[in-house]
This record gives structure tokens, C-alpha cells and sequence, in this order.
């Protein structure tokens, strides 16, 4: 008789459910940073200040002037598959960074999270929620916006831990997402800080709230975040095809590097990382690199919500569109025409 080894199938409780769920969504400090930022985005916050303590690994605090949580919706922000961003209906149909509802119980599940908010027309409110157990909403003081404040990420998770890589490693990841994060919203003014060993810290990035046109704003951003260097050897793209537009700026050949470090690809106003895009980027200068520098551009790909699909991964950084050949063909034709002309301004202007 076998039944004493027969497996038992049970039906997980909540924390079980986020810490497994937060597995993906939460894979380093960075990746709280981002989801984090990305609300505060979500929010309509002009002003987001981020800090991190020991690489994010004891602090992460982000501080926003968005339009807040009404008290009574704190314990639903920190439910799972509750989200204000959509109805479910359509998920081809996707306007905000966030739609899952999964970010804030995941984090909770694996930190000690506290979320500070205050909504127009109600007092500001506090609750927390640690390592998946939840207390009550209570009073707060606070005049605008949302203040997220995460502690001892993954203590409640020992094996993903063990995986953190050195506070300077985890801080430079932070850095880079919020860099990424600042191009996508130039109009957004964002700082940086450093507060291991507690105080003021040390602002490690600034990059104030930029106006004008899209295009001004982004050039303005680029330039406090890539340098002057690049903005002034980058070329204006602006191409069209098919319902798909690419925007940005790309440098000329003799900006590039000798590492891929300074790509920066957006779809939907959404930074991605997608081996296809890159490599689209890296045929249309095949002409004009040699095989060891690499391209540097921050390009942003937009189109209709239906033409690509942004819920492959529960981080959302990969994206798949409905023709990949067509987002392929619009980055090497748009950067080509730019490039090519470019050069030709460039002989004409010497011959001349
Ligand atoms: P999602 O972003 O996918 O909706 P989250 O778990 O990240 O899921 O957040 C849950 C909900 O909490 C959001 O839909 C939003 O209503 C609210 N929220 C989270 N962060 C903020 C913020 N900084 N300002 C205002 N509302 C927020
Ligand atoms: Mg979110």
C-alpha cells in the first residue's frame, strides 16, 4: 500500500504565492528600484527622488509628488492582481508601465515595505507589510505624493540573498535603471542618493525636470546623462513605417565605443532590452563601424499598443512585436538615411 507516499496536493497560501511570484518580478535591488520608479512615473509625479543604503540591499526609498493612495485603497495596493491601470479587458491595450498588480505584494512578500501616501482631499495614511504579513493603515504626516520605502530586501528569502553581488555592483545596477528610466521621461526631474551609514548621503545622480517638445526635452536629458560629447555628435532620427515611428538620437560613426554601453532602446516609452532591436542597431551602422566599436544611440520605437506585446516576462523589459521584421527594417532604413546623409553633408561641407 503506497498511500502514505501519495503526494498531497495543497493550494498555496498568499506569501507563499508572492515570495514565488516575486522570483521574477524582483531579481535585485534594481529591479524594485524600477518597479518602484516606474508607479511613481505611473503617478504622474514631475519630481521622483530615489535612495539606496549598502546598494539597495538594507534601503531602497523612493519619493514622488504623484497623485497619491487614498487610505482606504493601501491595503488593496498591497493585494496581488490589484492594479488601478487596467480592467483587464484588453491587455494589447497598455498605456502605463504597471498593469499586473504584482510589484508591491512581491516586494512586500520578500522586504519590509512601507508605503506613505497622500491623495487629494484625504489625510496622508501609512501601512506596512513584512516579509508578507500586513498591518493596519495609520495616520501619517506627509504633504504630497507617495514615499515607498523598502528594508532588508530578500530577508525573508535567504537563497536569493546569497545571490546579491557587491553593494557597488547593485548600486550601479540602481543607477543604470534610473538613467534609463530619466530618458524615457525627460520631463521628470529625478535625483540619485547615497545613504549608506545613514544622513544626507551623497547625490550620485541629478538630472532636473526638462521642457519643451519632445525632442528638445530628450536632447536636454541625453546631454545631462550621455554628455555633451554625445549630443553634440548625435544626429535627430525621425522615421515612419508602416504605424511604427522611430524617434531619438544616434551618434555619428566616430562617437562610438568599444562596448555596447551606450544603447538605450524604447518601445512605448518603455526601456527594453531586445536582441532584435540591438541588432537591427548594429546592421544599420555595418556600413560605417568597424567590427569593434559599437553604435551609440537612445531610440524610441512607437506605435500603436495592438502592434506589440509588452506582457512576455513579469519584468516587461522584453517585447515582442506583431512584425518583428517590420520594427527591424524601420531602425536600419532610419538610421542608413541618417547616417548616409550625414556623411554627404559632411564631404560636401569639406569640398566646399
Ligand atoms: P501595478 O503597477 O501593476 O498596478 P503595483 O503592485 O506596482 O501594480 O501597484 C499597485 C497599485 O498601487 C497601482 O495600480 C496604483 O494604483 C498604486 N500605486 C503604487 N505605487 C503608487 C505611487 N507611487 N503613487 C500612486 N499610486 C501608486
Ligand atoms: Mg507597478
Amino acid at each position: 500500500d503506497n498511500a502514505e507516499n501519495r503526494p498531497v496536493i495543497r493550494q498555496l497560501d498568499d506569501a507563499a504565492i508572492n515570495r514565488i511570484a516575486a522570483g521574477e518580478v524582483v531579481e535585485r535591488p534594481a529591479s524594485a528600484v524600477k518597479e518602484l520608479v516606474e508607479n511613481a512615473i505611473d503617478a504622474g509625479a514631475t519630481r521622483i527622488d530615489v535612495s539606496h543604503a549598502d546598494g539597495g540591499k538594507t534601503l531602497i526609498r523612493v519619493a514622488d509628488n504623484g497623485c497619491g493612495i487614498a487610505p482606504d485603497d493601501l491595503p488593496l495596493a498591497l493585494s496581488r492582481h490589484a492594479t488601478s491601470k487596467i480592467d483587464g479587458s484588453d491587455l494589447l491595450d497598455i498605456h502605463t508601465f504597471g498593469f499586473r498588480g504584482e510589484a508591491l505584494p512581491s516586494l512586500g512578500a520578500v522586504g519590509r515595505l512601507s508605503i506613505t501616501s497622500r491623495a487629494s482631499g484625504f489625510e496622508a495614511a501609512t501601512i506596512r507589510v513584512s516579509g508578507g504579513e500586513m498591518g493596519p493603515v495609520k495616520p501619517a504626516a506627509l504633504s504630497e505624493g507617495t514615499v515607498v520605502e523598502l528594508r532588508d530586501l530578500f530577508f525573508a528569502t535567504p537563497a536569493r540573498l546569497k545571490f546579491m553581488r557587491t553593494d557597488r555592483a547593485e548600486a550601479q545596477a540602481i543607477g543604470d535603471v534610473i538613467k534609463r528610466l530619466a530618458m524615457a521621461e525627460p520631463h521628470v526631474g529625478f535625483t540619485l542618493r547615497d545613504v549608506s551609514g545613514g544622513g544626507e548621503g551623497r547625490v550620485t545622480f541629478r538630472a532636473d525636470a526638462q521642457t519643451g517638445d519632445l525632442f528638445d526635452a530628450l536632447h536636454g536629458r541625453l546631454g545631462q546623462i550621455l554628455g555633451r560629447e554625445f549630443t553634440e555628435n548625435a544626429l535627430a532620427i525621425d522615421a515612419t513605417r508602416e504605424g511604427l515611428r522611430l524617434t531619438g538620437y544616434a551618434a555619428l560613426p566616430t562617437y562610438s565605443r568599444g562596448a555596447a554601453v551606450a544603447q538605450f532602446l524604447f518601445v512605448n516609452g518603455r526601456p527594453v532590452k531586445d536582441k532584435l532591436l540591438t541588432g537591427a542597431l548594429r546592421a544599420a551602422y555595418f556600413d560605417f563601424l568597424s567590427r569593434d566599436r559599437h553604435p551609440a544611440a537612445a531610440l524610441f520605437i512607437t506605435c500603436d499598443p495592438q502592434l506589440v506585446d509588452v506582457n512576455v516576462h513579469p519584468a516587461k523589459s522584453e517585447v515582442r512585436f506583431r512584425d518583428p521584421g517590420l520594427a527591424r527594417g524601420l531602425i536600419v532604413s532610419g538610421l542608413r538615411h541618417a547616417l548616409a546623409e550625414a556623411g554627404h553633408r559632411a564631404s560636401t561641407t569639406v569640398a566646399g
